[in-house]
């Protein structure tokens, strides 16, 4: 059931916006979250897409979600729905965005895609991190600035999930050994870069196709890092179309032995697995870092 406190939340911020009366005229669930529940309200405006929690669980979740796709949008260059808000009501805390109806692929889906993600990423920054934490599926990710992208790589990504997986024993002493070993091999293995506007968790279930047959990203987890950390992750689990990489590389071609980094990148999303949900995914991070 769709919570009446955030009907009648949604119904007051559109009346704020100046709406007179407002209608929610039905709400039904939609899937594929696994997170926060979502639906799709249909109203005397039109539909939206609504997705909540309770307010305590993940404090701030929304309004940093909105925060990273109002970034993203402000880059001009890749499709993000329309933000409408992000609030509170009674015990919840929701978001409520442009619903975006399935659609089918334009026919240059894919080049699109590739061509727009590049733009997104010539969006630059001074530091590495970004001026606020947010999230990174349902765990607290730092943005804390640095100047050196392998500096913020090991202290903002890898050392957190690294101390996390420890202190609730899913490694061990081996494991960490591994992981000290690599930090100091990450110089030499990481170009350098200017900080880029990333979207963070670009993996196959985070982006839809909008209304023109264009991909629209959702869920991300933004900051100022390396472009080659959204093209691992949409390598994770599936990987995208090769159309994809030979757009994204004429438009922002890819520094020699890309491929070979995209593995260590992963280890930042695959430690946040182990983090989530256990030992599943340390036979794949212990792989990667005996490789290096
Ligand atoms: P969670 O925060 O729980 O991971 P998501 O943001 O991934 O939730 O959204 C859950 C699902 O809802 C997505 O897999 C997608 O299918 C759908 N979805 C997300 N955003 C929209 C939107 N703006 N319009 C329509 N459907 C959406």
């Amino acid at each position: 059931m769709f919570p009446e406190s955030i009907q009648n939340a949604i119904i007051l911020y559109f009346k704020q916006q100046g709406e007179r009366e407002v209608e929610i005229i039905s709400a039904s669930p939609v899937s594929g979250g696994s997170i926060n529940d979502a639906f799709r309200i249909k109203t005397s405006l039109g539909q939206f897409f609504v997705k909540y929690n309770d307010a305590s669980r993940y404090p701030e979740m929304f309004e940093k979600e909105s925060r990273g796709l109002q970034l993203l949008r402000d880059s001009n260059s890749i499709s993000i729905p329309d933000i409408l808000t992000a609030g509170e009501a009674g015990s919840y805390a929701f978001l409520l965005l442009e619903f975006i109806e399935p659609a089918r692929e334009a026919d240059h889906f894919w080049q699109n895609f590739g061509k727009n993600l590049a733009a997104m990423h010539s969006h630059k920054a001074e530091k590495f991190g970004l001026d606020h934490d947010n999230y990174m599926g349902s765990l607290y990710q730092y943005n804390n600035f640095h100047d050196n992208w392998t500096e913020f790589f090991i202290v903002e990504r890898l050392e957190r999930q690294v101390k996390m997986a420890r202190e609730d024993g899913s490694i061990g002493r081996v494991d960490i050994t591994g992981f000290e070993r690599l930090y100091k091999r990450l110089d030499e293995i990481f170009p350098s870069s200017e900080p880029s506007l990333i979207h963070g968790d670009l993996w196959s279930g985070n982006f839809m196709t909008d209304r023109q047959g264009n991909a629209c990203l959702i869920d991300p987890a933004v900051y100022y890092g390396h472009p080659e950390i959204d093209i691992a992750m949409s390598t994770l689990f599936g990987g995208f179309n090769q159309k994809f990489y030979d757009a994204y590389n004429n438009h922002n071609p890819l520094e020699k032995g890309w491929e070979i980094r995209l593995d260590i990148y992963n280890l930042y999303p695959l430690m946040v697995h182990v983090n989530l949900f256990g030992g599943g995914y340390l036979g794949s991070v212990q792989k990667i870092v005996r490789k290096f």
